[in-house]
């Protein structure tokens, strides 16, 4: 794989991360940035608001008008005609008895000039009520003469568009420094000759109309179908005020003061009266500014976590990619390792079975150099083989009793000749305390070979390997030290992960697999222990597998 193809593998994996994931993020939250900007700017959360709220009123307006003219409908079907007479009064007694809802009940007839009227019998005693009553039926009676025949006139025009021919009419008198609403329903009683402008009046209990009517329509409109309004925190309150007065007649709840979000003028049905509506205790501005600060602070957080997976991936792509590129060098090496050693076996065999060397010591030669080369090739296949039992999570180690310094004795003695062969000072040191551990010989013995190995390859003109086994308070420590070529502090950890070979040119001369110190460091943990590093360039090396020897490990499988 030349160093050019994996770059642009590389940029183009970059590439496409940035088209396929940054520049669309990117694009997202710079849209939704702007897209928050211009709902700030149109303030457009204020206005669909707003729109709510005018469509509210509205229909509380066109509540109070149909709640009205239900309430008035029956009653002008009872209400006594022209012919009634001296049954009059009664009539209109018996009817404000039934309705307590209105205060005064009376019956006008143009032709004989004549208002007959009645007040609520059921507040006779109460002197104030009375006297503000009365001066409501002496308000009416002032105008009604001249009235009248407009009155009806209207009431007629409706009778024949097949209307009920009734309307209401009303307006605001200052009554002891306090705004009053006077407020009447005007019709034709039921049986009046055409030619006749008779008038029946039905004034309204002013209590009534501030305390029930009213505000029993404004709570039926806010708790109604209009979810918009329902789904805030802040309930949103209604209040009727007067057209040149702010201070509240009467309202849906406890209305908090502060300017109304909206207001609408009745017309038809309480004339001066305004409605207005608002939120309890905000303002539609400040429900705005949340929205979106509520807005802003998602986006900032799913931008954080958007980056956060872009970085994330980025990383697992260049571990992956990292990865791939360790495998591809192993496959290289390996095969390369194998080859070397077998070509040199087929060498010296063909060498041998022509049968032309002359001197003993060269046959003896040949046949050592076999056996190395035999060796080598066991020993790099031992640890591919391992290694792919620990990926595969297979690997299985016999622990059984030991005497550790017989092991490693031994061990090194079959390849002492080999190491002073290539020019090593070689020291041996092995301490008598030793006590037998569980161990699996096997996999300690290789250990060490691939220790001493490295000892070997990664050393350059002071050629010393020295091997201590000894004991220390909690563990039996086995160490391999050489004065080779070093390695660097920022790699000290690395060089256990597999496939990981030093970046150090001199490295790359040497043939390897980057497996060995990852087989080292699995066995060591499945022992229980651990294998630790201390480097210096250029000064040397030394590793040590430090084995406890108080807790005994397990048998059975153990993964990296
Ligand atoms: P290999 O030797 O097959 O490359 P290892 O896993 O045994 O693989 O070692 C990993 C890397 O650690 C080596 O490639 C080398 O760079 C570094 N290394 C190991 N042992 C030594 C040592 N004694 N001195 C210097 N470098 C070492």
């Amino acid at each position: 794989m030349s160093k050019k193809w994996r770059l642009t593998d590389r940029t183009r994996t970059l590439l496409t991360l940035e088209l396929a994931i940054v520049l669309p993020a990117a694009a997202l939250m710079a849209f939704s940035i702007w897209n928050l900007k211009q709902i700030q700017r149109d303030q457009a959360i204020e206005a669909a608001i707003q729109r709510d709220f005018s469509y509210v009123l509205k229909i509380a307006e066109k509540k109070s008008w149909e709640r009205a003219n239900e309430m008035v409908v029956p009653v002008r079907k009872e209400f006594p005609g022209l012919d009634d007479g001296s049954k009059t009064k009664s009539i209109l007694e018996h009817i404000l008895l039934e309705h307590p809802e209105y205060s005064y009940a009376a019956l006008y007839d143009k032709k004989t000039n004549q208002l007959i009227s009645r007040m609520q019998p059921g507040h006779d005693m109460d002197a104030v009520y009375c006297g503000h009553v009365q001066e409501e039926i002496n308000n009416v009676a002032s105008w009604i003469p001249v009235e009248s025949p407009g009155m009806v006139k209207h009431l007629r025009v409706m009778e024949g568009k097949g209307e009920q021919p009734l309307a209401f009419y009303g307006g605001w008198t200052m009554r002891e420094n306090q705004n009053s609403y006077w407020h009447i329903a005007y019709f034709i009683p039921p049986n009046v000759p055409k030619d006749r402008a008779t008038v029946g009046i039905l004034g309204f209990d002013e209590d009534y109309m501030r305390k029930d009517f009213l505000p029993t329509v404004m709570k039926d409109v806010l708790t109604g179908k209009s979810s918009v309004l329902k789904a805030d925190a802040n309930p949103p309150i209604m209040m009727i005020h007067p057209v040149k007065e702010m201070s509240p007649w009467a309202a849906s709840g406890m209305w908090d003061g502060g300017k109304p979000e909206a207001e609408r003028r009745f017309a038809d049905v309480f004339p001066e009266m305004v409605m207005a509506i608002k939120y309890q205790g905000t303002t539609v501005a400040d429900i705005g500014t949340r929205f979106l600060h509520y807005n802003y602070m998602v986006l900032a957080a799913l931008s954080v976590f958007m980056v956060g997976g872009i970085w994330l991936t980025y990383r697992n792509v260049s571990r992956e990619m990292t990865l791939a590129k360790l495998k591809s060098d192993f496959v290289a090496n390996v095969s390369h390792e194998l080859r070397t050693p077998l070509a040199l076996i087929r060498l010296y065999a063909e060498t041998l079975e022509l049968g032309r060397l002359t001197a003993k010591e060269k046959y003896q030669e040949y046949f050592r150099i076999i056996r190395e080369e035999s060796e080598r090739l066991t020993a790099l296949i031992n640890n591919i083989l391992d290694f792919s039992r620990i990926e595969a999570g297979r690997k299985e180690y016999e622990f059984q009793e030991t005497d550790l310094g017989e092991l490693v004795h031994s061990t090194l003695e079959s390849y002492r000749f080999q190491i002073q062969q290539n020019g090593f000072a070689f020291e041996e040191n092995i301490s008598s305390d030793i006590p037998p551990l569980k161990v699996d010989r096997e996999a300690i013995a290789r250990s060490l070979l691939n220790l001493v190995n490295n000892a070997l390859k990664y050393s350059k003109d002071r050629k010393f390997i020295g091997v201590r086994l000894y004991r220390t308070d909690g563990s039996i420590n086995l160490e391999v030290q050489d004065r080779g070529i070093g390695i660097p502090t920022n790699e000290q950890e690395k060089i256990f992960e597999k496939f990981y070979r030093c970046g150090d040119p001199l490295v790359h001369n040497v043939k390897g697999s980057g497996l060995g110190l990852s087989l080292v460091r699995h066995i060591a943990r499945a022992h229980g222990g651990d294998v630790l590093v201390e480097s210096e360039p250029e000064k040397g090396s030394k590793f040590t597998i430090a084995l406890p020897f108080a807790a005994a490990p397990q048998t059975g499988n153990a993964t990296a």
